[in-house]
C-alpha cells in the first residue's frame, strides 16, 4: 500500500451531464447518465448503463405505475432507492420490496423475465421517489449463468463515517477501509453510496488499472480539481493511477463506481447486452420461443 502522498490521481477523461428526464414505463422518470453505445463504452466497463431518477412527487393512486414484464440477458440490474418504495417480481422467483436505502442486486444472466413497479404501499400513500439503476456487465464466461437475486437491505450496508465529520461512505460492493460490501459480484467492483457536506473534502482512491465514474447524483463537486460539476452528470476517470479526490461545493448525492475492465466486445440491444451480434438474435430468438421460462401471472 502506498501513501496518500505517493499516490497518482486518476485522470479525469471525460464529463458528461445528464439530459433532461424520460419515462421509464409510467412510473420511472429518470435521468440517462450513460448507456452501453457511442464513445466511453470501453472506459466505463464493466459498467454498461445508469438511469438516476431524480426526487418525483407521485400523488395516491390505485393504479400500479412502473414497467410491465419484460426480459433480460447477459448482465446484472443494481437498483438503488433512496425515497419511496419498489416492488419486483421475476420468474426465476426473485422479489420483494425495495425502500430507502435498499438495494436490488439482480443477476440476469442466461435470462429472466421481471417486472419493477411501485410497491402498493407507496403507490397509495404517495410521495417522493428517488433511485437509480445501474447494469453491470458479465464476464462473456459468466453471461449464462443461472438468474440470481440479492435482496440487500439498508441494515446489512456498511456506514463509515468520514474524517471528521464530512460525511459517509455506504458500502454496497468491494471493500472500503475495513468494511466490505454484501454484494457478491461476477468481477471485482466496488460500489459506494457517498454523502459528502458543502466544502468538505474525501479521499475515496480506488485500484490502478480499474475504470472509475464518480456519479454526481445530486448537488455540486469537483472530481480530481475539475470546475464544479452540478448533478446529475457522471466524470470518467482514466484506469491509470489511483488517487480519487471529491470536494463538494454544496451537500453532495455521489455514487463511486469502480471496477476491473471486461476486455470483450459489447453488443447490446434493448434488454440484452453480449458479445456479438449473433448471440443477439440467439436472445431474441429463445424469448420469443420461451426459453427465458413462463412470464409473471
Ligand atoms: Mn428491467
Amino acid at each position: 500500500m502506498t501513501t496518500a502522498t505517493q499516490t497518482t490521481a486518476k485522470r479525469v477523461l471525460d464529463i458528461r451531464n445528464a439530459p433532461g428526464r424520460h419515462w421509464v414505463g409510467d412510473g420511472l422518470p429518470v435521468h440517462n447518465l450513460f448507456g452501453y453505445n457511442g464513445p466511453g463504452v470501453a472506459a466505463r466497463s464493466p459498467f454498461l448503463m445508469l438511469d438516476y431518477g431524480a426526487p418525483y412527487d407521485f400523488g395516491p393512486t390505485t393504479k400500479q405505475l412502473g414497467v410491465g414484464q419484460h426480459p433480460h440477458r447477459g448482465f446484472e440490474t443494481v437498483t438503488v432507492v433512496y425515497s419511496g418504495e419498489l416492488a419486483h417480481r421475476d420468474n426465476a422467483g426473485g422479489g420483494g420490496t425495495i425502500g430507502p436505502g435498499d438495494v436490488q442486486w439482480m443477476t440476469a444472466g442466461g435470462g429472466i423475465i421481471h417486472e419493477e413497479f411501485h410497491s402498493p404501499g407507496f403507490a397509495k400513500s404517495g410521495g417522493t421517489l428517488e433511485m437509480a439503476q445501474l447494469w453491470v456487465n458479465l464476464p462473456a464466461k459468466d453471461k449464462m449463468t443461472p438468474a440470481g437475486y440479492q435482496p440487500i437491505t439498508a441494515a446489512q450496508i456498511p456506514v463509515v463515517d468520514l474524517p471528521d465529520g464530512a460525511g459517509h461512505v455506504r458500502v454496497i460492493a468491494g471493500a472500503w477501509d475495513e468494511a466490505k460490501g454484501p454484494a457478491r459480484t461476477f468481477s471485482p467492483i466496488t460500489m459506494l453510496d457517498v454523502v459528502l457536506s458543502a466544502g468538505r473534502t474525501a479521499e475515496l482512491p480506488q485500484p490502478e488499472g480499474w475504470s472509475t465514474l464518480v456519479v454526481v447524483a445530486s448537488g455540486s463537486a469537483s472530481v480530481n480539481g475539475t470546475e464544479s460539476v452540478t448533478g446529475p452528470a457522471v466524470v470518467t476517470l482514466s484506469t491509470a493511477g489511483q488517487g480519487v479526490t471529491v470536494q463538494a461545493g454544496s451537500d453532495a448525492k455521489l455514487l463511486l463506481l469502480s471496477g476491473e475492465p471486461i476486455d470483450e466486445p459489447v453488443v447490446g440491444y434493448g434488454p440484452f447486452v453480449m458479445n456479438s451480434q449473433q448471440q443477439i438474435v440467439d436472445a431474441i430468438n429463445d424469448f420469443n420461443s420461451g426459453r427465458f421460462g413462463q412470464g409473471l401471472n
